[in-house]
């Protein structure tokens, strides 16, 4: 029979690996709730058509990377590939933006996402990402502390020197226009010298050529018109004021004017926080501004600025730096051996220290065992303590507590004094 196996790119967190993932989403959590961030929560699977309007029919996503099926019904659904798109149609559908009774601005996701992609490392078919929206700001301050947000999160997770912020203005969509004719130009000059894919997006979405990962285009690029000099006054006043914001709070940047997205629905601020410890993999958290999405999807105006991020790439940057604290994969903190007819008084003791320390992570041993083989188990559960309930203990009322991990010495002691010593 053939062997089952998981489909390529969607990866098993095991249960090694899951203190890691716990340790990041709790620092995340706690950092986005820090600027009143509210969780949502919406489906895996939702309409093809939600993000064929909203990510746009011309980009990566939507042309090569979604799974899309019909079900059974013949209504063609998609897993979703990014989290914006729901967030917006689920902020619509229950008047989440207009509704003065109950406007809640600012909004964060967490979960898996799906991308039909070439799987390599920090790159999955199933992934993860946290992202976060807030919603009805037009103005750059949001823009601002939605990256103040970011450099927080780095700076908790002890992550900050190994990432850079790059940032861009992508203007208007009329601005936009000015340029798209000035790249059009340029690359139509050099058509020849384009891959496939690039002179496809010639005439369909030239922009999204600036984002090709393609190395003799990016070389192409070098020459080209520089987004920056089309800029329409208010965008510029709009990204100088957020450059303002950003260096007095001290959240270091770097203008990059080549610096576009992957997704359409992007206007204005643009940016990514990347690594040079990730090889190509090396955007960890990417967004901007996007002020037309909501009426795209057939809300009313409402300027939006959010970002998300891959927590793939940041397990496997905290690993590469070590910033994940020592004690992260410890699971037990105290076992429990049990050697002879004693299993009543043993659980009576393991609950005991359960319900008066809740903290304390305690693994009775089961399935009985000769000392030796019980002591050897302690120790690979990287316990610090190991209680020792043997018949003379038990019908002493006693307990023998022996330290694991220092040369301190064993201590046989009443058990009610247990708590004076563990806790
Ligand atoms: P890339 O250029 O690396 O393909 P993207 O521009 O497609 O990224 P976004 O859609 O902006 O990525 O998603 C935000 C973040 O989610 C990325 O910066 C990255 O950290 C993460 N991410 C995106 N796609 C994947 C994937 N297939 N596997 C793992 N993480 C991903
Ligand atoms: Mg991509």
């Amino acid at each position: 029979m053939k062997k089952l196996q998981a489909i390529k790119g969607m990866n098993d967190i095991l249960p090694s690996e899951t203190p890691y993932w716990q340790y990041l989403e709790s620092v995340v959590t706690e950092v986005v709730q820090n600027y009143g961030y509210q969780e949502i929560r919406f489906p895996l699977l939702e309409s093809t058509e939600l993000f064929k309007r909203s990510i746009g029919e011309v980009t990566d996503i939507v042309e090569k990377e979604m799974y899309t099926f019909d079900d059974r019904n013949g209504e063609s659904v998609t897993l979703r590939p990014e989290g914006t798109a729901s967030c917006v149609r689920a902020a619509e559908q229950h008047q989440l933006l207009f509704n003065r009774a109950t406007l809640v601005q600012k909004i964060w996701y967490a979960g898996p996402m799906f991308r039909y992609e070439k799987p390599q490392k920090g790159r999955l078919r199933q992934f993860h990402q946290v992202g976060v929206e807030a919603y009805g700001i037009e103005t750059p301050d949001a823009d601002a502390e939605i990256l103040m947000l970011t450099a927080r999160l780095w700076r908790a997770l002890g992550m900050e020197s190994a990432v850079t912020l790059q940032i861009n203005s992508l203007g208007t969509s009329e601005s936009r226009a000015d340029y798209r004719a000035a790249l059009v130009t340029y690359l139509e000059a050099r058509r020849d010298q384009l891959d496939e894919d690039s002179v496809r997006r010639l005439e369909s979405n030239p922009l999204r050529i600036l984002d090709s990962k393609v190395e003799t285009t990016q070389a192409l690029l070098i020459g080209a018109p520089d987004l920056a000099d089309f800029l329409d006054d208010e965008s510029k006043e709009h990204f100088a004021q957020l450059q303002r914001y950003l260096t007095a709070a001290d959240v270091p940047f770097v203008v990059n004017t080549r610096l576009v997205r992957g997704l359409d629905y992007y206007s204005r601020t643009v940016f990514e926080w990347v690594t040079d410890k990730l090889g190509a993999q090396g955007t960890v958290c990417a967004g901007g501004r996007y002020d037309s999405l909501v009426t795209q999807l057939g809300g009313k105006p409402t300027p939006a600025v959010g970002f998300a991020m891959g927590l793939e790439r940041l397990v496997l940057l905290l690993q590469e730096l070590n910033a994940f604290p020592e004690d992260i994969s410890r699971t037990v903190d105290v076992y429990l051996v049990a050697v002879g007819d004693v299993m009543p008084q043993a659980f009576q003791l393991a609950e005991y220290l359960r319900e008066h320390a809740s903290y304390l992570r305690v693994q009775l041993n089961c399935g009985g065992g000769s000392f030796k083989s019980q002591m050897k188990k302690a120790d690979r559960s990287g316990a610090e303590i190991a209680l020792i309930l043997g018949e003379d203990e038990a019908n002493n009322g006693e307990i023998t507590l022996k330290y694991l991990r220092s040369d301190e010495a064993q201590q046989t002691i009443k058990q009610q004094q247990i708590t004076d010593i563990i806790f």
